[in-house]
């Protein structure tokens, strides 16, 4: 006999045991027939409600919800593992993010990736976005009708990884996720919560280009989710 015949068979029985001992009296265990019908579920693969990554993508389109779009060449939807354990979460896309259509990919995008191998992982294991997809002009901060439009495909992307951790970077990640005005330099250091997510807002990559003292301060970031992550395996 096959192993899912097999499988089948003893589910059957197990289910047809218990109708009878439920029709007898028995009691002391759960035979009702909702427990009964769950029972037919065993073995099977669990049935995925989540959204996938590239369904977010095509739902995403060709966006023109806000005014971003008439400036920028590429779309920057977010790259790495769907389903990653530790996702980072920057600003919005530079000048070459938005050529190549990649996040984090320009001098920033360097410094990032070195923080990751400096906490023993891969760009290919965790997964990287940003708060907004489209490149402002000049690089301007994002403005709030920006965010509005963009963030609710941030928060499906992170819904749809299920991360353990999300790496605010920077001022704008921390802020938006955390629905909070209180500045980086006091969010940092610390985690915080997203929907049962735990969230460490450090530094922006960009940023530590200009005032690379702040150094050590991400590493000592670094090293708390490096702790965290590690405990979590
Ligand atoms: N800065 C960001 O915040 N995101 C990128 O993708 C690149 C630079």
């Amino acid at each position: 006999m096959s192993g899912k015949i097999a499988l089948d068979s003893a589910i059957a029985e197990i289910q047809n045991s218990l109708r009878l001992l439920a029709e007898n009296g028995c009691r002391g265990f759960d035979c009702s027939s909702q427990s009964i019908a769950k029972i037919e579920k065993w073995g099977q693969a669990p049935q995925s409600d989540r959204e996938s990554l590239p369904e977010i993508r095509d739902d995403l389109g060709d966006c023109q919800r806000c005014k971003l779009a008439l400036g920028r060449s590429c779309i920057v939807f977010g790259d790495g593992n769907p389903r990653a354990k530790l996702v980072f979460v920057g600003e919005g896309p530079g000048f070459e993010e938005d050529r190549q259509g990649k996040p984090f990919v320009g001098a920033a995008g360097q410094l990032l990736t070195r923080i990751i191998e400096a906490i023993k992982l891969t760009r290919d294991q965790v997964y990287i976005c940003n708060i907004i997809k489209c490149r402002p002009p000049g690089n301007r901060n994002p403005e709030t009708d920006e965010i509005e439009s963009c963030f609710p495909f941030l928060e499906r992307q992170i819904d749809a990884i299920r991360p353990d951790f999300i790496c605010a970077l920077g001022t704008f990640a921390a802020q938006t996720l955390l629905k909070t005005v209180t500045p980086i330099s006091q969010l940092r250091g610390r985690f915080h919560d997203y929907k049962g997510i735990r969230v460490l807002p450090t530094y922006h990559p960009a940023y530590l280009l200009r005032n690379p003292e702040k150094k050590r301060a991400v590493w000592e970031d670094m090293k708390m989710l490096m702790k965290e992550y590690r405990y979590e395996d």
